[in-house]
C-alpha cells in the first residue's frame, strides 16, 4: 500500500509518502522551533497558526517528492492525537479534505504508535518486542506481541523524560527546545555531582523524574547563594548520568523478564547521544536486537504516521468522516 500521512500534533508541521509500511518516498517537516524559542517552549495559538500557514506547502512537497499520482495512494493517514487539541485539528481537516476530494480511505493514528512505527521504517519487528518511549510528554515501556497491540508494562508517574530534559536546561538558562544542548554539554562536563535515581519500588517498570528535576534546580540555586560559579557542563553531565542509568536499567530488566525478541527506542529523547550509547552498551552482553532509529526518525515526522497507518490499512481499520483530534488519546 502507499499512505500519504500527515502530523501536526505539536509544533511541526509534517508530511510524507509511505509504501508499505517500510519504504519512504518522501518525508517533508516544516519546523516551529524558532518561533515558540523565545518563549521558551510551545505556545499553543502560535503552533496552530504555522501549521494553518505550512500545511499545503509541505503537502505538496510530499506529493511532488515521492514522485506518484493520486491513483497510486491507497489512503490518508493523520495523527488523530495525543497532542495540542489546535494543532492536531489542522492535520485532520487536511486529511478529511483530501480524502474527501481524492475519495481515499481515511485513517486516524496514535502519535505514540506513530513513534514506535519510525522504527520498522528501519528493520523489520519481531514479536514480543519491548518498546522505550521518551518523548517531550511521554515515558513508557510497552510490550508488543504483535503488530498494532500495546501493552503499557511501566510509565512515568509525572514528568516525561524530555519535559524533565527541556525543564532543566531552563534552569540553566539553555535554549528551547533544552534535550539536545544538555546532551552537548553533557560530553563537555564531568558527572560527579550525586543526584537522585528514582528506581521506585522493587520489580517496578515505572519512572519519576521531578525529584531529579527538583534536586537540580535547589542545587544549583545553592550553588548561586554560596556565590560560586555553577559550572554548567557538569550539571548536564550529573542530570543526564541519573536520566540514561534509569532509562537503561529498567528497560533492561524489563526486556529479559518480559522475554523479547527485539527492543526498539522511539521518541524525540531517543536522540539522546549518552542513552543511545548506554543501551547499545548493556544490551550488547545479550542476545537481544537493540534498534534506535536515526535522529530525524526520533523527533516528530509523518513518516513515521505512514508506517503506523500501513499495518492498520492492511487490518482494514479505517476512520469516519466524524474523526476529530483527541488530546488525551491512549494507545490500546
Ligand atoms: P510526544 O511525542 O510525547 O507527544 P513531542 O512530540 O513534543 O511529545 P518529541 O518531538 O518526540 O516530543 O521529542 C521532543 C523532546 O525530545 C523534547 O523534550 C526535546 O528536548 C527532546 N530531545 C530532542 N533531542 C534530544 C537529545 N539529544 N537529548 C535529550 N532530549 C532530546
Ligand atoms: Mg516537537
Ligand atoms: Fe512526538
Amino acid at each position: 500500500n502507499i499512505i500519504l500521512a500527515i502530523e501536526t500534533s505539536c509544533d511541526e508541521t509534517a508530511a510524507a509518502v509511505i509504501k508499505n509500511g517500510t519504504e519512504i518516498l518522501s518525508n517533508i517537516v516544516s519546523t516551529q522551533i524558532d518561533s515558540h524559542k523565545r518563549f521558551g517552549g510551545v505556545v499553543p495559538e502560535i503552533a496552530s497558526r504555522h501549521h494553518v500557514q505550512q500545511i499545503t506547502i509541505v503537502l505538496e512537497e510530499a506529493f511532488e517528492q515521492a514522485k506518484v499520482t493520486w491513483d497510486e495512494i491507497d489512503a490518508i493517514a493523520v495523527t488523530e492525537g495525543p497532542g495540542l487539541v489546535g494543532a492536531l485539528l489542522i492535520g485532520v481537516n487536511a486529511a478529511k479534505a483530501l480524502a474527501f476530494v481524492k475519495e481515499k480511505p481515511l485513517i486516524g493514528v496514535h502519535h505514540i504508535a506513530g513513534h514506535i512505527y519510525a522504527n520498522r521504517l528501519q528493520q523489520e519487528f519481531e514479536f514480543p518486542l519491548l518498546a522505550l518511549i521518551v518523548s517531550g510528554g511521554h515515558t513508557e515501556l510497552v510490550l508488543m506481541k504483535e503488530h498494532g497491540t500495546y501493552e503499557l508494562i511501566g510509565e512515568t508517574l509525572d514528568d516525561a523524560a524530555g519535559e524533565a530534559f527541556d525543564k532543566v536546561a531552563r534552569t540553566l538558562r539553555l535554549p528551547y527546545p533544552g534535550g539536545p544542548h544538555i546532551d552537548r554539554l553533557a560530553h563537555e562536563g564531568i558527572a560527579h555531582i550525586p543526584f537522585p535515581r528514582a528506581w521506585l519500588e522493587k520489580g517496578s517498570y515505572d519512572f519519576s523524574f521531578s525529584g531529579l528535576k527538583s534536586a537540580v534546580i535547589n542545587y544549583v540555586h545553592n550553588v548561586q547563594q554560596r556565590g560560586d560559579k555553577v559550572i554548567v557542563e557538569d550539571v548536564a553531565a550529573s542530570f543526564q548520568a541519573s536520566v540514561v542509568e534509569v532509562l537503561t536499567e529498567k528497560t533492561f530488566r524489563a526486556a529479559i523478564e518480559n522475554g523479547v525478541n527485539q527492543v526498539i527506542v522511539a521518541g524525540g529523547v531517543a536522540a539522546n547521544k549518552g542513552l543511545r550509547t548506554s543501551l547499545k552498551d548493556r544490551f550488547q552482553e545479550t542476545k537481544i536486537p537493540l534498534f534506535i532509529p536515526p535522529i530525524h526518525l526520533c523527533t516528530d515526522n509523518a513518516a513515521m504516521i505512514g508506517a503506523a497507518a500501513s499495518i492498520l490499512f492492511n487490518e482494514q481499520k479505517f476512520s469516519q468522516w466524524d474523526l476529530n483530534g483527541k488530546p488525551s488519546l491512549l494507545l490500546t
